[in-house]
């Protein structure tokens, strides 16, 4: 939902005749930062209340103003501190507060506020600070106001794998007819597992028989970091490292073992402490011949 200054005026019209109607005499307007402070400016104009920095000590007649109530987390404790509020918007799971003035209740849909600048990153910023909301944290005290902002940079990293192609990694040579197992051992991993958005990490080992081709060896730790920097699953990571050494390098092989920890299991779920997932993604040579499968699996022990 787009809110725009037209929808806004109309919303300042319906507070502040709610407002006068109320008869309560308030001292002054205070916007909670940074979304109520539109809203607390222009009813300071309309009703000629003049607006507060801050509150400071007991001031109950300072009417209070946001511009949504959600979950109610940011509003309660001023509602708590007794104070007379008024918002914008209510959704229909909000709690309804006395002594609260209210323009209008929504739906569930987000809201773009016109105020607020909604381009790319400031607006994924809302995500992680309404997380914080929800676990009934203040996304406004100190140690947590530059958090979303580092939330989604880190994500950005988590999850860089997206903007990269496999074409751009991958580089052949001619391989002047070398023919047995290449094996990059312990490759380090870290991922994201898609089903609970939590870490999983360990090692990966990539391995390829040549055909023609041979590719540099630091390609296959690139490989690794392509897909695990994506949401995963262990399985699907390892067959898609395959996938793209069959598809590229077109060897007679390639392999993929994985060994990982997954934190949606340590920290939550069976708290299985020290299990560790093993997955083997297997094509070509590797799954056909006992024999070349064994000598890998010798190679990585
Ligand atoms: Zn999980």
């Amino acid at each position: 939902m787009i809110y725009n200054a037209s929808d806004f005026q109309k919303d300042v019209d319906c507070l502040v005749t709610q407002i006068k109607e109320s008869k309560i005499a308030f001292t002054g307007i205070y916007g909670i930062p940074k979304g109520g402070v539109p809203l607390a400016i222009a009813l300071s104009n309309k009703l000629d209340i003049p607006l507060v920095n801050c509150l400071n000590g007991l001031q109950p007649l300072v009417l209070v103003v946001d511009d949504l109530i959600d979950t109610g987390r940011t509003l309660y404790e001023y509602v708590n501190g007794g104070f007379h509020t008024a918002v914008l918007h209510r959704k229909p799971h909000s709690p309804i507060y006395d002594k609260n003035f209210c323009a209008e209740l929504i739906s569930n849909e987000w809201v773009d506020y016109f105020w607020e600048d909604n381009s790319g990153n400031a607006n994924a910023q809302e995500i992680p600070t309404r997380l914080l909301e929800y676990i009934g944290e203040d996304p406004t005290r100190e140690g947590l106001v530059e958090t979303p902002k580092r939330f989604i940079k880190a994500w950005d990293k988590l999850t860089e794998g997206y903007s990269q192609k496999v074409e751009d990694i991958i580089k052949v040579f001619d391989g002047n007819g070398y023919n047995q197992i290449v094996l990059l051992k312990d490759i380090e991993l870290y991922s994201m597992c898609e089903h609970h958005l939590l870490p999983f990490w360990g090692k990966a080992h990539v391995a390829y028989i040549p055909g023609k081709k041979v590719l540099g060896i630091s390609k296959l730790a690139r490989l690794i970091e392509l897909y695990s920097r994506r949401l995963q699953i262990q399985e699907r990571l390892g067959d898609q490292v395959v996938k793209a050494l069959m598809d590229h390098v077109q060897p007679k092989g390639a392999a993929c073992i994985i060994e990982a920890a997954h934190l949606c299991m340590r920290m939550r779920g069976v708290q299985k402490q020290n299990s560790v997932m093993v997955t083997s993604s297997l094509d070509g040579v590797f799954m056909k011949d006992i024999k070349a499968r064994e000598e890998l699996m010798r190679l990585i022990r």
